[in-house]
């Protein structure tokens, strides 16, 4: 029986290593991770199997989509840290920002045609999707990407899971499995040959490395052509600080969490989905860290499949229950999700049902229509509609249950469906940390369907489940948020 961890391999191209290449390159584009990172991982294995240095390659281009200083910013902050840490080793860490777009590309090339093979990170969606797709085709080495994104590999489930129910089934058929078979903490512990790499000539006066950018952010990203109207926030992108929100959220949310994660007010959540989006803390570490919050005397013996049922899976404290549905099952989903689906983004992939629905609404009266800009600057006639939007554009987050409610209602106040999906999309990812993520198109394509069932009909709506700002008052702790992000309107 194969392995579970094969199923985290792609093969993109051909399987002839370039024997004459200087080193294995490991090209770090999502998983932005020096610990429990399959990827790396694999490229040490290869590195030493063939006996040979290692390059890791960290790279920051400035025209993805949604480009601007906040991610910059988060990015770059990610790579100091990196360098801080390996300043003082042997390991050969080449860290590269862009100050033209364009660059990268030719960085990369010049670096793939002189190494034995290519590993890179595996990921559903977005530019990295593109990326490993068409850097396959173009190098003349073996490029290998090695999917650490989550703990059931993307490759175990064989079609697009319609549901978290169907999903979880498959979760926890293979959880124990996966579990036991752990990335590494310190893969670059096991590196052989601790070699300086020789780069091709010229490539380090060609393609400088971004040390010196990387003294002073701020000022660096000033310089490039991105978008300075989203700032940058006060949340750190590195692992230090990524770590330290998990101990906290340990300390003060975990336990209440089954209950109380859906008050604003209450702030119960973890609050990592940035740092898991940018891959500075594995979704690993964190199930682990957690688990050994379970009740005294419990283990994975505990552990019991119950055909998908959202809880009596892992048998102990229901807030662990609660929070780790939430990190693996509907994480997970939407990677699976978009594995297998390359429309996961066009609104022509919502199932059947909703497609069928919405057509029969497409017509009704809207009571509200506003434009995008509207949306953005928090101009609709709803106040919590608007703290929200104000709370994802000035801090880079929004709260889970009032995401849900946001993207309900950009449903109900604009014109046409289609152009709702856009608005979402459009601002979840201009604004969102963690956005241009599978989840950002799990939770936005979730408003309109996706991943669940159909509810009473409804005006607008037609069979999509239906959320209002009044429930919405009612059922959660709310004060202290209106108060925080109400009142920001008038700034602006
Ligand atoms: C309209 C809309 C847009 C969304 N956009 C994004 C996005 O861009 N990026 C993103 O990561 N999530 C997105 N979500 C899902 C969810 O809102 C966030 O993952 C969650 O709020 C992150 O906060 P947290 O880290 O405190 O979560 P916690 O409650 O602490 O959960 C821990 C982790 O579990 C995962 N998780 C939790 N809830 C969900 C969920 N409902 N769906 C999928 N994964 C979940 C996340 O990785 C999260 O970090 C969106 C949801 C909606 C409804």
């Amino acid at each position: 029986m194969k392995n579970i961890n094969s199923y985290r391999k792609f093969k993109r191209n051909k399987n002839e290593v370039n024997q004459d290449g200087e080193y294995i390159l490991y090209w770090m584009q999502i998983n932005r991770r020096l610990q429990y990172n399959y990827a790396l991982e694999y490229a040490v294995a290869l590195a030493n199997k063939y006996d040979k240095p290692l390059l890791i390659f960290e790279s920051v281009i400035t025209n993805y989509p949604w480009a601007s200083d906040r991610f910059h910013a988060f990015l770059l902050e990610g790579m100091k840290e990196h360098l801080d840490e390996l300043k003082d080793t042997d390991v050969n860490y080449y860290c590269f920002a862009e100050s033209e777009a364009g660059e990268m590309q030719g960085a990369f090339h010049a670096l793939a045609e002189n190494s034995v093979a290519v590993v890179a990170d595996e990921y559903p969606v977005y530019i990295i999707r593109e990326n490993n797709e068409k850097m396959a085709e173009e190098v003349d080495v073996p490029y290998i990407s090695i999917d650490s994104n989550g703990i059931i590999p993307l490759d175990v489930t064989d079609k697009d899971p319609y549901s978290a129910y169907f999903f979880r089934r498959i979760m926890q058929e293979h959880f124990l499995e996966a579990y036991t078979n752990p990335p590494k903490k310190d893969p670059l512990d096991d590196l052989e040959d601790q070699k300086e790499v020789k780069l091709p000539d010229g490539f380090k006066e060609k393609y400088p490395k971004a040390d010196e950018k990387l003294e002073d952010i701020p000022g660096f990203i000033r310089t490039l052509d991105i978008n300075h109207d989203i700032g940058i926030t006060d949340k750190k992108g590195t692992r230090q600080y990524a770590l330290g929100k998990l101990g906290d959220f340990i300390a003060h949310g975990l336990h209440r969490y089954d209950e109380e994660r859906n008050d604003p007010d209450a702030d119960a959540a973890s609050g990592l989905s940035p740092w898991l989006h940018f891959g500075l803390i594995s979704e690993y570490e964190i199930v682990k860290a957690v688990l050994d919050h379970q009740p005294d005397g419990w283990d994975l013996d505990d552990i019991t499949p119950n055909n998908g049922k959202n809880s009596g899976f892992f048998n102990g404290d229901p807030n662990v229950e609660s929070f780790l549905d939430e990190v693996i099952t509907w994480r997970e989903v939407g990677f699976h999700f978009a594995h297998h689906r390359p429309d996961y983004d066009q609104f022509d992939s919502l199932p059947d049902w909703v497609l069928k629905t919405l057509k029969k609404h497409e017509d009704d009266k809207r009571e509200w229509v506003y434009e995008l800009e509207e949306f953005a600057q928090s101009q609709t006639h709803d106040e919590i509609w608007n703290a929200a939007q104000t709370q994802l554009r000035e801090t880079g987050i929004m709260q889970n249950y009032l995401r849900m409610l946001w993207g309900k209602k950009i449903i109900e106040w604009t014109k046409d469906y289609r152009t709702a999906l856009d608005y979402m999309i459009e601002l979840n990812n201009r604004y969102a940390l963690d956005g241009r993520d599978p989840n950002s198109y799990s939770g936005i394509f979730w408003c309109f369907g996706r991943f669940d069932r159909a509810w009473q009909e409804r005006p607008i709506y037609g069979k999509l489940r239906y959320m209002t700002s009044d429930s919405t008052r009612k059922k959660l702790k709310l004060d202290q948020y209106l108060n925080k992000y109400g009142s920001q309107k008038s700034l602006l």
